[in-house]
């Protein structure tokens, strides 16, 4: 089940919760068995989810609350929290700091796409203003290297790795020793994978990180390998002192429910998630967004993190308050929409803001939405300042729509299906924004 299923699954368990008269133990039990079956169809680990489900009675004693108690508040709460505490294993990874030398080891079975990650981590940083390195100490698998040379060459990442040199420990070594010389200050080391876990392959780990005594040891997990997650994170975990878990592949049709494993298993924080192949496809992590997402509530620090990313700094306060007050126009639409064909991948960016969902974004039909936007620009092209600033729905009118289809060259239902899209959009921003307190100028984060 892939984490849209399971958030679709809890979120219908919860709704007809909602949609009962009463709420007594039956209904409790219900939606909440719903929710167990859900968890436990997206590989979550069996205990982690019986417990979850003890908890919440616990929490939830429907005998001790008061009549007027808000039950499904409650209840949703309770579940909202019991997720969140799973994922947040209560102490946070090390944060390297910029400009200070820090070494982080990353490890992982072979496939699980550690070294793609180990160049998105090297890229979102380099992004950001460090001044990263990548050290290939892979030498089990043929290829290693030249991927990771591959890739740094292509972010502009300095990279350190060998042909000839088969001790993974020396060339961890002096490929730290270079950069720390470099003054680079997020050296980041590759080492081996293997098919399966196996002696071999942890005390290679063991040795490299003893000789190069990493600030931070990430192992990288694939999210697609089902119920194994928590025995595999667990195996790691045991071998060497892993201080942060990044979950790859979340884009695929993997079941997601192994991430709460891992951080079960390791005891240590998810901090990114991989979401494609390329490069720029990799997420910050943050549990109650996440979970959130999980429960329907709708992604609002995400929906931040790309505001931040799609549109100019000092246009935010102003459109986040726009949004919140219902005011969205088609000219807000516009603009959005010139931010998003400016910035890329237009798939990403859709599917965090509240209300592109992915029906109207489809994944994998990146480009059908790119052109299906240029279509829209230009008919709103036709459209008067009247028309782009109104949130009046009765305002285009059947001349006026006959006007911006014969300006734009397009059918009329073309701009019929534009507005209706446009009328989508507005209703899911509002029901997801009203009412929000938008964080003032100096509040939001760069
Ligand atoms: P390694 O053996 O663990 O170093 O794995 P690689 O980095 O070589 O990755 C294995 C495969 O997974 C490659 O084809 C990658 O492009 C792919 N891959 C890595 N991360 C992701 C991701 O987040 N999403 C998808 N779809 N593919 C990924």
């Amino acid at each position: 089940m892939v984490l849209q299923q399971l958030g679709g699954s809890i979120t219908r368990a919860l709704q007809q919760m909602s949609n009962a008269t009463i709420i007594d133990e039956k209904v409790l039990n219900e939606c909440l068995n719903e929710i167990t079956r859900a968890l436990l169809q997206s590989d979550v680990q069996f205990k982690l989810v019986r417990d979850m489900q003890n908890n919440i009675k616990k929490i939830v004693n429907l005998d001790h609350l008061a009549a007027g108690h808000n039950k499904r508040n409650i209840i949703h709460k309770a579940i909202f929290n019991e997720l969140c505490k799973i994922l947040d294993p209560g102490k946070p990874a090390f944060a390297p700091k910029k400009g200070k030398p820090s070494v982080v080891m990353f490890v992982g079975l072979q496939g699980s796409g550690k070294t793609t990650t180990c160049t998105k981590y090297a890229f979102y940083h380099q992004k950001k203003g460090w001044k990263p390195a990548l050290v290939c100490a892979d030498t089990f698998r043929a290829g290693a290297f030249d991927q990771l040379k591959q890739n740094a060459t292509k972010a502009k990442i300095p990279f350190y790795g060998s042909y000839m040199e088969s001790d993974p420990v020396k060339i961890a070594v002096e490929g730290v020793e270079r950069f720390k010389k470099e003054n680079c200050d997020l050296i980041i080391v590759d080492t081996s994978g293997r098919h399966k876990q196996e002696a071999a392959l942890f005390e290679e780990m063991r040795q490299v990180s003893e000789a190069m005594k990493p600030d931070l040891v990430i192992f990288v997990m694939d999210s697609s390998i089902g119920q194994a997650a928590f025995d595999q994170a667990q195996a790691f975990k045991q071998s060497v002192a892993v201080g942060a878990v990044i979950i790859t592949k979340m884009d695929g049709h993997a079941k997601g429910g192994g991430a709460l494993s891992a951080v079960a298993a390791t005891k240590s924080p998810v901090i990114f998630i991989g979401t494609g192949e390329h490069m720029d496809e990799f997420e910050i992590f943050d549990v109650k967004p996440f979970v959130s997402r999980l429960l329907g509530m709708g992604d609002w620090s995400g929906f931040m993190d790309k505001i931040h990313e799609v549109v100019p700094m000092d246009q935010q306060p102003e459109l986040l308050q726009k949004l919140s007050e219902g005011n969205f126009t088609m000219r807000i639409m516009y603009e959005q929409y010139q931010n998003i064909l400016k910035m890329g991948p237009i798939g990403q960016v859709f599917s965090r803001l509240p209300g592109f969902s992915a029906e109207l974004m489809p994944k994998g039909c990146e480009k059908e939405s790119q052109a299906k936007i240029k279509r829209y620009m230009y008919m709103m092209d036709s459209m008067t300042n009247e028309e782009l600033d109104s949130t009046n729905p009765k305002l285009m009118n059947e001349s006026r729509i006959m006007r911006i289809a014969r300006g734009s060259g397009r059918q009329v239902r073309d701009v019929m299906e534009m507005l209706e899209e446009y009328k989508q959009l507005a209703k899911k921003i509002w029901s997801q924004l009203k009412g929000l307190k938008i964080p003032k100028k100096g509040e939001m984060s760069a």
